[in-house]
């Protein structure tokens, strides 16, 4: 990948690989991938999950290649491709010729990234996110919006960085970008013909009405803390409630928000499928002591990687050696053994 241009097709079909894996789809079966995989790509920061697009990042490690090729003048390699390519100009200036070879076109295909940056280094690993930013871009030139506008830059930022569970950020992720299967969303797509909401029969059950102004929500968030009672009225999506509770409540405020807000959900899922609507004060309960039990268990991770990094760290060999590292376990239970084994020089 870092010396080889790979083919579209196959970038495009391990992408596809990744999210349907993402969607959960197995096999031939069918899911609704509920946003383009380009826009799941797209950073965190921006609205998207920060996937690699394979395609960008092939080019991004071939102008790697190409800036050592700018570096290394006097190499063997440079020569070579010199005398054969651009002997009358210079790398950053050469084309792809007729009948060339496939490492050549590789290069040349990284070129655009190079010229656009020119002036940043790409020769250590941490700047290879600075390629992959690049080729990233001049991708987006011709592609659809994005997801970014300066007012959600803070929204992500916030929400992402929030001590909970990683499948209540996803969900709340999912909750902002408007992709929830909310009633709403499947009459958009065609799966469902009513988009009534299935709690209150009152008013479409599209993403905010099923997390902030159903009758059903609205008796967990009364119960729920203060600030949260005194309501931001009048929101029109997900995005802009969140805008309004960055500014209302602290961190753990919002953390507990969102805690809340996913046991409703599901609980309204759970309705859907004949179970009964939870008392709004055991809800709220729940969360809490759910929040509670996370955050002491994050700490107890914390304390123990530490103490673990104290103890152990892996040294490499001498450089005429090689060093061989191995660990077993045996599962009675299953009636296995396993062993696994590194050699590292
Ligand atoms: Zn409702």
């Amino acid at each position: 990948m870092s010396v080889f241009l790979l083919p579209l097709k196959l970038c495009d079909e391990l992408n596809n690989l990744c999210a349907k894996f993402w969607w959960g789809q197995v096999g031939n079966e069918r899911k609704i991938h509920r946003k383009s995989w380009d826009k799941l790509s797209t950073s965190k920061k921006e609205g998207g999950m920060g996937f690699r697009d394979l395609r960008a990042f092939n080019l991004a490690m071939l102008a790697k290649q190409g800036w050592r090729m700018i570096q290394g003048n006097d190499s063997l390699l440079h020569k070579c491709f010199k005398a054969r390519y651009f002997p009358r100009s210079s790398f950053i200036d050469a084309k792809e010729s007729p009948g060339c070879s496939h490492i050549w076109r590789s290069l040349v295909a990284a070129l655009p990234i190079l010229k656009v940056g020119y002036c940043w280094r790409v020769g250590n690993g941490s700047s290879i996110q600075s390629a992959y930013k690049v080729a990233r871009r001049i991708q987006g030139e011709d592609r659809a919006e994005s997801l970014v506008s300066s007012a959600s830059t803070k929204i992500w930022h916030v929400l992402w960085n929030l001590k909970i569970p990683n499948k209540i950020k996803v969900f709340g992720w999912r909750a902002c970008i408007d992709i929830l299967p909310t009633r709403a969303n499947l009459v958009r797509r065609r799966v469902l013909t009513d988009d009534k909401c299935p709690i209150c029969l009152r008013e479409s059950e599209n993403t905010i009405h099923a997390i902030w102004e159903c009758a059903a929500v609205q008796d967990i968030w009364a119960g729920s803390c203060r600030k949260l009672q005194k309501r931001c009225s009048g929101v029109a999506d997900v995005m802009q409630l969140m805008e309004c509770l960055c500014d209302r409540l602290t961190r753990k405020e919002l953390e507990l928000f969102w805690v809340q807000a996913w046991l409703a959900w599901n609980q309204r899922n759970r309705v859907v499928f004949g179970g009964n609507l939870m008392d709004p004060r055991n809800l709220n309960n729940r969360a809490a002591v759910y929040l509670t039990d996370y955050r002491q268990a994050q700490e107890q991770l914390t304390m123990t990687w530490t103490e673990h990094q104290c103890i152990e760290t892996w040294q490499p060999p001498p450089s005429s050696a090689f060093k061989l590292n191995f660990d077993a376990v045996i599962l009675a239970d299953m009636d296995r053994i396993g062993v696994g084994a590194i050699i590292r020089n």
